[in-house]
């Protein structure tokens, strides 16, 4: 099988490795790629979210096989450009990348699928959001409708910066705030059948002890050891399925990666967002475990034969991953910056580019790469991530010293 992988961060170089690894994946080929994956994957050049390109580089390199990875392209139509050249890809239509594309449709869909979420309200003007705020109180929670890159939420007790990212967003969700530990859940399906993968932790904000702005993400673990018992399948049933019913009801059925992002509170899991693709660095985790092969599961996913596909196998142990970012990000990242001690296996490159000159390893975004590693329990995984990130040198690098850390010493608790 030939695939043609589009995109070009961590989550990319993840699946990747994950690809190559399928002995049934003949030929890999990755647009634009990374320096990273450029190691396992041959390189093209592409702009991911030009739908006409992309199907044209599909058919050109004879791919049987096209894995979408990042949400701009998705909700650009890609997947279904290609779909149209009569190509199996996975990753959801224009429409149904939707669930992420916009909050306030993502909300709809749970209203009418059932689904448990917060209460919330879709603004467009400052009086209606001062109205939603006072109505759910403090902390309060005000989300950019579109595509944000996981940065278009604000969680604060202070109500006029509440009232300023709304102001600037324009049309905005303001919703109740979840209390709870967070869990994101990655769902294979074809439309119908659903194949969870394992759930994993993400640590969104910058700083050590959940301080500072949301990112894209800075580190995360997997398995969780501290959920309730029977997450998953209470997920698929009360969450998952119901949404994928209503999708295929609205006739515009999702097939590819449900991103189930979940707190769980004293009355049970909620879901906090939906995304339409794998998520960023958990991916990096919940690959690291899999045992299955990727690329026979994601053709099944793009070829609606998901409910013949044996079950998912993993390996034993835990993955954690620790990101290392840049001087400013994710305000201002600095970029351009040499990097030393990156070229070990478990260096995930997100953000990084080639000098032409001279072939030296350079800052290229805001998060620029991060070490994932595998041991028997969750604290060796740790010390050994913590190990491939302490030996990169990016001057002025920014990462959290506390991935994982809560989880190992059982701190993490569920309210109620
Ligand atoms: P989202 O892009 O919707 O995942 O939001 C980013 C982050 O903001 C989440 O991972 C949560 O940490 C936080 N967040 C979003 N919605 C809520 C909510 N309703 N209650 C509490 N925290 C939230």
């Amino acid at each position: 099988m030939r695939v043609l992988l589009v995109g070009g961060g961590g989550r990319e170089h993840a699946l990747a490795l994950g690809l190559v690894r399928d002995s049934a994946v003949s030929a890999l080929i990755a647009a634009p790629g990374n320096p990273g994956i450029a190691s396992v994957a041959e390189l093209r050049a592409v702009t991911p979210t030009d739908p006409t390109a992309v199907a044209a580089l599909a058919v050109e390199t004879s791919a049987d096989l096209v894995v979408i990875g990042p949400e701009a392209p998705l909700v650009a139509g890609v997947a279904d450009a290609v779909r149209a050249k009569g190509i199996a890809v996975f990753g959801p239509s224009g429409a149904a990348a939707q669930l992420e594309g916009s909050k306030a449709f993502a909300k709809d869909v749970m209203t009418a699928a059932g689904v448990p979420t917060a209460r919330a309200y879709v603004c467009t003007d400052q009086e209606s959001t001062a109205r939603a705020l006072d109505e759910f109180g403090a902390p309060y929670v005000v989300k950019d409708d579109g595509l944000a890159a996981g940065k278009g939420v604000v969680v604060t007790d202070d109500r006029s910066a509440a009232l300023a990212h709304a102001a600037e967003c324009g049309r905005v969700v303001v919703e109740e705030f979840l209390d709870g530990p967070e869990v994101s859940l990655f769902v294979v399906t074809d439309g119908e059948a659903a194949l969870p993968l394992l759930p994993a932790q993400d640590f969104k904000r910058l700083g050590d002890g959940d301080t500072g702005p949301n990112t894209g993400g800075m580190g995360a673990y997997a398995p969780l050891a501290w959920t309730p018992s029977g997450l998953v399948d209470d997920v698929l049933r009360d969450v998952v399925h119901p949404t994928l019913a209503e999708m295929r009801r609205r006739g515009t059925p999702f097939a590819g990666l449900l991103y189930v992002g979940l707190a769980i509170t004293a009355t049970g899991p909620r879901v906090i967002e939906f995304n339409a693709r794998f998520g960023d660095p958990e991916t990096q985790v919940v690959l690291a475990l899999l045992e299955t092969p990727l690329g026979g599961l994601l053709h099944a996913a793009a070829t609606g034969t998901l409910a013949e596909h044996p079950p998912l196998r993993w390996r034993d142990g835990s993955a954690v991953t620790v990101v290392l970012a840049s001087p400013g990000y994710p305000v201002a990242p600095s970029t351009g910056d040499v990097i030393t001690g990156a070229d070990r296996p478990g260096i995930i490159h997100a953000g990084t580019a080639r000098r032409a000159s001279d072939g030296a390893l350079l800052s290229a975004g805001g998060r620029v790469l991060c070490g994932t590693a595998t041991g028997p329990d969750l604290a060796a995984a740790r010390d050994a991530a913590y190990a491939l990130v302490d030996g990169v040198k990016l001057a002025g690098s920014q990462h959290r010293t506390d991935i994982a850390a809560a989880a190992i010493d059982g701190r993490i608790t569920i309210p109620g």
